[in-house]
């Protein structure tokens, strides 16, 4: 469910017409839907309601300020993976007692930092953090409370760039050798391991993976209870799909079905990381067209949004939907399925500017030809576009609006010239 719509022709966001946001913001522009946001987050607060849970909303997925203070106002704590999306979760207001701090690498300066934020959970990931948080936490007076991130070892389930539990990851600690590990921090002055972390991957379309991690955790809690640690949290990470090509994503209440159980058995608090499923959706990259170019018996259009707008299709292969934003007569208003031939259009590559063949946010497509200044959307583009955009070609970031009925707002400006090189002009 999404709050993207056409209405005769035009796409709109919530009620407003996408081509006026255009044209009073430039392109490339992310255009977020408030509502849809905020219904995704239901979704998943109601689908788990039973738990309580934390939810602890993904912020590397879209860190933008006014998106994370929606999250807060709408009762999400913060998922961090750095000293500087900490730094965004608290600006945004989060509360401290509900953000938690993931990432196989932090370094002395953010161990201290989260300590001194005062972190709900630090989610670690080798034994040698482990112990570097300890000391860190001993040498500050204090006790760092720690999930263990475990990898359960399970099989493939999503492109081999964002599945983190399979064997050989560089991510968790491996469920053969975790036990060993956790023995070693029983009684340690600066360590209170009081969690068990699972992140499988992202985006996973399955509940199966799900119901065999938490399988994995039920066991896993036991024996470290047997140990003498106390475990309070269980940590079943992020990674729920979204729509991309169609509807071929799980409703909350899927994941629910095979995750709340292992709540019951452990009597754990439930932590979870949405990310995606939450602003996935929620969020169109609009562009305009500016040439068309037929070369080697290939129809590309090139319009300006770019791999550095959006750089998913380039990094995994990912499929976003394409589609004008006012699509003529002759052709779908919008198509059921985008991966059909399509009557009424030619088959294309979208291609933005930057100086890499790699530079492409659709390839062979069906889609009506566009002219010089048509628009064009790019859907299911909240997630991992602008948190994972770059100044590559010296391009400035786009601009990002938010949507909240009939009225939109700029929630971050189009960057300047002089904003690219702000940190080197006084070198
Ligand atoms: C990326 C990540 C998430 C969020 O994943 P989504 O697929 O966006 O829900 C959650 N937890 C951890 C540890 C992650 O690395």
């Amino acid at each position: 469910m999404d709050h993207f719509q056409y209405r005769d022709r035009t796409l709109f966001c919530e009620d407003v017409p996408v081509p006026e946001i255009a044209a009073e913001f430039g392109t490339p522009v992310f255009v977020y839907s408030k509502a849809t946001l905020v219904h995704h987050l239901k979704s998943i607060q109601d689908a788990f309601a039973e738990a309580r849970p934390v939810i602890a909303y993904s912020v590397k997925t879209n860190g933008n300020l006014s998106i994370c203070k929606l999250m807060a106002e709408y009762g999400s704590g913060f998922d961090v993976t750095s000293g500087g999306e900490l730094y965004r979760a608290l600006k945004a207001g989060g509360p401290n007692a509900k953000t938690v701090f993931a990432g196989v690498g932090k370094s002395e300066a953010e161990m201290r930092y989260g300590l001194q934020s005062n972190v709900m959970l630090f989610n670690v990931e080798s034994e040698e953090e482990l112990f570097e948080l300890g000391r860190v936490a001993a040498s500050m007076g204090r006790k760092a409370p720690v999930a263990l991130r475990v990898n359960p070892d399970l099989p493939p389930k999503t492109h081999a760039k964002t599945d983190t539990s399979v064997k050989g990851v560089k991510f968790g600690l491996d469920i053969e050798g975790v036990l060993d590990v956790s023995a070693k921090a029983v009684g340690h002055p600066g360590l209170a391991i009081v969690g068990l972390h699972l992140h499988l991957g992202s985006p996973i379309l399955k509940s199966e993976p799900y119901a065999a991690g938490a399988a994995k955790a039920v066991q896993l809690i036991e024996a470290f209870r047997k140990q003498g640690h106390d475990i309070r949290y269980l940590n079943m990470g992020g990674g729920f799909g979204i729509h991309y090509r169609k509807q071929e994503a799980l409703p909350a209440t899927a994941f629910a079905e095979v995750i709340l159980p292992a709540v019951r058995a452990t009597g754990c608090q439930l932590v979870l990381e949405p990310g995606r499923f939450i602003v996935g959706n929620a969020g169109v990259l609009v562009s305009r067209v500016l040439f068309n170019k037929d070369t080697g018996g290939k129809h590309y259009v090139i319009q300006d949004a770019a791999m550095n707008d959006l750089v998913r299709p380039t990094l995994y292969d990912s499929f976003h939907r394409v589609w004008p934003v006012n699509p003529a007569a002759g052709v779908p208003e919008y198509p059921d399925d985008f991966e059909a031939a399509i009557p009424g259009t030619v088959v294309q590559d979208v291609v933005g500017p930057v100086c890499e063949s790699g530079d492409y946010l659709a390839k062979a497509r069906h889609l009506p030809l566009m002219a010089r200044g048509d628009l064009v959307a790019v859907f299911s583009a909240g997630a991992y576009g602008m948190s994972m955009s770059s100044n590559y070609n010296s391009r400035c970031r786009a601009a990002e609006v938010l949507v909240d009925g009939t009225s939109c707002r700029l929630i971050r400006r189009r960057e300047l010239y002089e904003d690219l090189v702000a940190a080197e002009v006084d070198c």
